[in-house]
């Protein structure tokens, strides 16, 4: 957790300050009971109103002061804290957007969501009752005991009794309740899990009938998290009043013992009272330290997964010696290049060699898990390979700033994503700045139109959170023209017509094909219909090539093609 406070850089004018004024407001609490019993010694005991008056002023100011540097700190500490939270969320959230595909394969989306919000929610609490405690616990009770014994040495026996006695106490409760509060975090985990499952599956889980069993999962979950939380706060509700027993029995001890040393003429009043009020700052301040205690573990088990995240390097990163490609456009060119999954035993693609030109459509056809993802993720640098080139305009993508790669490109994913906010928003996704036109424009060659405008607000209907009042193959649609709208020198389509009707297929390729036709095109497709005019087939086959050439080319040469091909179009349509 300390290393998080690292983060506390603009706020460190702040925590001295509030470290000063946590500090004078201590040094007023241990003053004001030698001011009290100097009152009734020298005050009451000698009846000298005037002296009461003065030394009574005196502890009223006092008190006020500390009072002031008390709300002063609380405010600034709170104000500390919160930006430290805010700073943290930054730090992690513009990591995560700095992962590849890779980092997030491997940590999960899960808890990098409840790493960003309670994790770091709880760092937060912590630290604010770790300003308020670091420096005036350890004072007070040094301070205390040292002023305590100034009052009377004989009666500090007392305290040496009744501090272990607290001591082996909250020691005992605090065993059973650290590593109950450290798996809370991960029970938290566990209930997001389900949640989460339940919420994106949701179709799912209602066409298996799964509904019981779900709310079986998920009462279990929550249920023992709940159940954790009661064994906290029962220990906790067992422990407040035990400590207030040894407490007020230490007093009670005090006026006992204190009592008799009076009678005895060996100590005034005034150091009595001042004494029993010394010894209870002692005794508060080390039930404030343990229950400090109990809650750092929790916090930290939260910074040890918030510095992991941090800690977390993305392995795609711009290189030190960025090198620009101006005099060419839309070059793509693959020199036998392979790649493996983190794990996997076998390369997802090998030895891929082709080019691709402005002015061409390349197409990948191929099985699925043939590695046609994988291939074309590589182009945007999602990945880096394993071994080979991947060339654009003639430079290697590792060499290349990754915005100015990726502005060369517009890219529709397999599975199309779209944005909460309006149809147009989404579209301009593309390029920001793009005018109602071009949007439109782009609308119209992704074949869009017509269903926009069938929508309530035409282009100003808001798209539902993770595009749920579109259809698939409206959204699908949605993000060709969000790649369209961009006029990029590279269009990738992963596999985007999948979801379109035959007609509409046909009808999207006409418009591309006229509005594109300086680009470079790469399209994955698994329909022989929408790759057959392509310039170039590349039939890839568990992530090799099976065969490179047109339609008629590969139809001679290449088998595996030629069986796609016979298991989609009848006789004549071959011919
Ligand atoms: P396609 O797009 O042709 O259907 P992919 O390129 O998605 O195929 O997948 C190729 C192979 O790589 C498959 O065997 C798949 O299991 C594997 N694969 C895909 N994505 C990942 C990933 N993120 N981690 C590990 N393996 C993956
Ligand atoms: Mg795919």
């Amino acid at each position: 957790m300390l290393r998080l406070y690292r983060f506390l850089k603009p706020y460190r004018i702040s925590v001295i300050f509030i470290l000063g004024l946590i500090f004078l407001q201590t040094l007023s609490d241990l003053y004001l009971p030698t001011l009290m019993s100097n009152i009734i010694n020298k005050g009451i005991m000698n009846h000298d109103i005037n002296y009461i008056w003065k030394t009574g002023g005196l502890m009223l100011l006092i008190a006020l002061g500390g009072v002031i540097c008390s709300i002063i700190a609380s405010f600034l500490s709170s104000r500390a804290a919160v930006g430290l939270g805010r700073i943290i969320r930054n730090k992690v959230f513009k990591r995560v957007e700095s992962y590849s595909l890779h980092e997030f394969d491997k940590i999960g989306t899960s808890t990098l969501i409840t790493r960003t919000t309670n994790d770091i929610v709880q760092v937060q609490n912590v630290s604010v009752m770790i300003a308020r405690m670091m420096l005036s616990a350890p004072m007070m009770i040094i301070g205390g005991l040292i002023l305590a014994m100034s009052k009377d040495k004989p009666l500090t026996l007392v305290l040496a009794v009744a501090i272990p006695v607290l001591v082996v106490f909250i020691v005992l409760v605090a065993k059973k309740i650290i590593p109950l509060f450290k798996s809370i975090q991960s029970k938290i985990d566990r209930i997001n899990l389900v949640l989460r499952e339940n919420l994106t599956g949701m179709r799912v889980v209602r066409a298996f009938n799964r509904i019981d069993k779900e709310k079986e999962r998920f009462e279990d979950a929550n249920a023992d998290l709940t159940n954790t939380y009661i064994k906290v706060n029962r220990i906790m509700a067992f422990m407040m009043p035990a400590v207030m027993l040894v407490m007020n029995f230490t007093s009670l001890a005090i006026l006992w013992f204190g009592g008799l040393r009076i009678s005895h003429g060996d100590m005034d009043i005034g150091a009595l009272t001042a004494f029993i009020q010394y010894a209870i700052m002692i005794m508060f301040s080390i039930v404030m330290v343990t229950i400090m205690f109990i809650m750092v573990p929790r916090a930290q088990a939260a910074a040890v997964r918030i510095n992991e995240v941090l800690d977390t390097k993305s392995d795609i990163n711009d290189s030190n010696d960025i090198k620009k490609a101006d005099s060419e456009r839309g070059y793509v060119e693959f020199k036998d290049v392979s790649f493996s999954y983190h794990g996997a035993e076998q390369p997802a693609i090998s030895n891929i060699s082709f080019s691709a030109k402005p002015g061409e459509i390349t197409a990948i056809i191929g099985g699925t898990g043939s590695g046609k993802s994988t291939l074309i993720n590589l182009i945007p640098r999602f990945y880096d390979v394993g071994g080979g080139n991947v060339l654009v305009d003639g430079v290697d993508v590792r060499e290349m700033s990754q915005e100015a790669l990726r502005e060369k490109i517009g890219f529709v994913p397999q599975k199309a994503v779209l944005f909460s906010g309006t149809i147009t928003e989404n579209i301009k996704y593309g390029k920001q700045d793009a005018s109602d036109e071009e949007v439109n424009h782009a609308a119209e060659i992704a074949q869009a139109t017509e269903f926009i405008s069938g929508m309530k607000d035409g282009y100003d209907t808001e798209i539902a959170q993770g595009g749920t009042n579109v259809s698939g193959g409206q959204k699908q649609r949605l993000s060709i023209a969000r790649a369209l709208v961009r006029k990029p020198e590279i269009y990738i389509f992963d596999d985007s017509f999948s979801a379109l009707d035959f007609k509409t297929d046909a009808k999207l390729r006409a418009a591309l094909k006229q509005e594109i036709a300086d680009a470079t095109v790469i399209i994955v497709a698994q329909r022989v219909g929408t790759v057959m005019d392509a310039d170039r087939i590349i039939v890839l086959d568990d992530g090799q090539i099976a065969g490179m050439g047109t339609h008629k080319e590969l139809l001679n040469t290449c088998e595996v093609y030629r069986e796609i091909v016979s298991s989609q179009l009848s006789e004549e349509e071959i011919a």
